[in-house]
């Protein structure tokens, strides 16, 4: 078995928290720690502040042993051989990622040096961000010799999290020498080596001992770079379908049709063609903002990225005059809303395209019936029940007398809905979707009035 390190994680978020209990599931010991005291109260207790698959059972069988919680940075720098920065990167004004919170992690970890120490972004973070947490730890006067920075971008899809981290396309170290790069591959070569996915309660995926993940060595400038790169390309070909789906529509052709084609050639391939009401989540709309003010910042043109911002944007308000065509007036009207993430899978409605949905909705007089599996807790800290947005517990009690559905989130469940039943919840039987769940033909036969994206309307 390869030899367990010493790994402290600092920020318990999505990624955070899912590298340090996916870190402890391939036998490290490792340290989560957070500054927001509530969260680590509640993952000492047993609580799991997100919803993510197998992150409850992995957090319960290493609680205790190989993981522990604590709000103190510098104790757990001093135990930890590698330290990682999983710290949130927000956008700023200026559409720059706001690296304060980087910082701010960076000094402290300074403070607590004794001894030789990896410091890991892990965090997206823009190229050049390496050196300065450098400088930063040497200003607070920690020797060259005694740490390393290296950079280890993270690929995960909440939702998906744990299997794509244990099962991760690729796994990208950046470094500056072999000392720093040895500490990252004996973490990773659990995974690596095949190893852990001999175990009997390995998390389930694609891989297997014969086929493990790949690890890629690079500079740390290159690191960062493929990080913020993959991020804008991933948004770059979702507001590319989108386009392809306006034109569909525009010649009575359907986009499903047309991003199977695409998505068969290998050198396209299937993923992020699928047309909807845009990108959302805490990564895409920022990163490709840092991305494209990084490139300005080098006097590179990118407008490439603007366009892609642009077509996102204008996805959403095609979407909204479709549901203006299909109701004409608001005012009054009752409308369901299935899906408040930004996607199928999580809890998570940062930049959430549904809720900008649902925002427009209620701004033009409606009133709101929604439901979503896993985000409505974190819907009403922003939008708070009234009598104008209420919150049920199912889909139906989302469609009951409502003058329309609108599919705004990817849930499998949405796309299992008992049709008949629907049919005679609606008040009219007028479905709007999305993230084209079902087939136009069946919707029909169904006698349901279906518009969705990029497909002949179906009424
Ligand atoms: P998050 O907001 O869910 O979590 C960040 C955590 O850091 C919070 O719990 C916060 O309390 C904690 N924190 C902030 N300042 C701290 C400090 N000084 N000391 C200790 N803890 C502190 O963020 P996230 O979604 O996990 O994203 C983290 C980073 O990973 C971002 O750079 C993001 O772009 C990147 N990333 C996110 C995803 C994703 O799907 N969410 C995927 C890949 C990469």
């Amino acid at each position: 078995m390869s030899q367990p390190v010493s790994i402290a994680v600092v920020g318990s978020g999505y990624v955070g928290l899912v590298a340090a209990a996916c870190f402890a599931e391939i036998g490290h010991k490792v340290i989560c720690v957070d500054n927001d005291e509530s969260k680590v109260k509640m993952l000492r207790e047993g609580g799991v502040p997100i919803h993510e698959e197998y992150l409850p059972e992995l957090l319960a069988r290493h609680r205790g042993t190989n993981i522990e919680f604590t709000s103190d940075l510098r104790s757990a720098t001093k135990r930890a051989q590698a330290i990682f920065i999983a710290v949130g990167t927000p956008q700023s004004k200026t559409g720059s990622a706001d690296l304060s919170y980087v910082d701010a992690v960076a000094s402290e970890i300074a403070r607590s040096i004794d001894d030789y120490k990896v410091i890991v972004e892990k965090s997206t973070v823009p190229v050049y961000t390496n050196e300065w947490i450098r400088r930063v730890v040497e200003r607070n006067g920690v020797a060259r010799e005694l740490f390393d920075v290296a950079s280890n971008p993270e690929f995960l899809r909440e939702g998906t999290a744990v299997v794509d981290f244990i099962h991760a396309d690729r796994i990208v170290i950046g470094v500056e020498n072999d000392k720093a790069g040895q500490v990252l591959r004996d973490i990773y070569a659990p995974l690596t080596s095949g190893e852990y996915f001999k175990l009997d309660h390995a998390v389930p995926g694609d891989l297997t001992a014969d086929t493990p993940p790949a690890l890629l060595q690079t500079s740390t400038k290159a690191a960062e770079l493929i990080k913020h790169a993959s991020n804008a390309f991933l948004a770059m070909k979702i507001s590319f379908i989108n386009v392809v789906s306006n034109v569909c529509e525009a010649v009575g052709a359907d986009v499903e049709q047309v991003s199977k084609g695409m998505g068969m050639d290998s050198r396209i391939g299937p993923k992020f063609l699928k047309a909807g009401i845009g990108y959302g989540g805490s990564c895409f709309p920022k990163d490709v903002a840092a991305f494209r003010y990084v490139a300005e910042q080098l006097g590179v043109d990118f407008d490439l990225l603007k366009e892609v911002e642009e077509i996102n944007e204008e996805q959403k308000s095609r979407f909204f005059q479709k549901v203006r065509s299909a109701l004409w007036t608001f005012r009054s009207k009752k409308v369901g809303v299935l899906g408040l993430a930004f996607k199928g899978g999580t809890d998570d409605i940062r930049e959430s395209p549904a809720l900008d949905i649902v925002h427009s909705l209620l701004k033009e007089g409606c009133s709101v019936v929604a439901f979503d599996p896993a985000a409505i807790d974190r819907t009403k800290e922003v939008i708070p029940p009234s009598e104008k947005m209420q919150y049920v517990n199912d889909a139906y009690a989302a469609a009951q007398d409502a003058d329309a559905l609108l599919i705004l989130t990817d849930w499998h469940e949405f796309a299992e809905l008992d049709l008949a039943k629907l049919h005679y919840t609606l008040r009219y039987p007028i479905i709007i979707d999305g993230r084209n769940l079902y087939d136009p033909a069946q919707m029909i036969e169904a006698g349901f009035t279906y518009l969705s994206v990029g497909r002949p309307a179906a009424q």
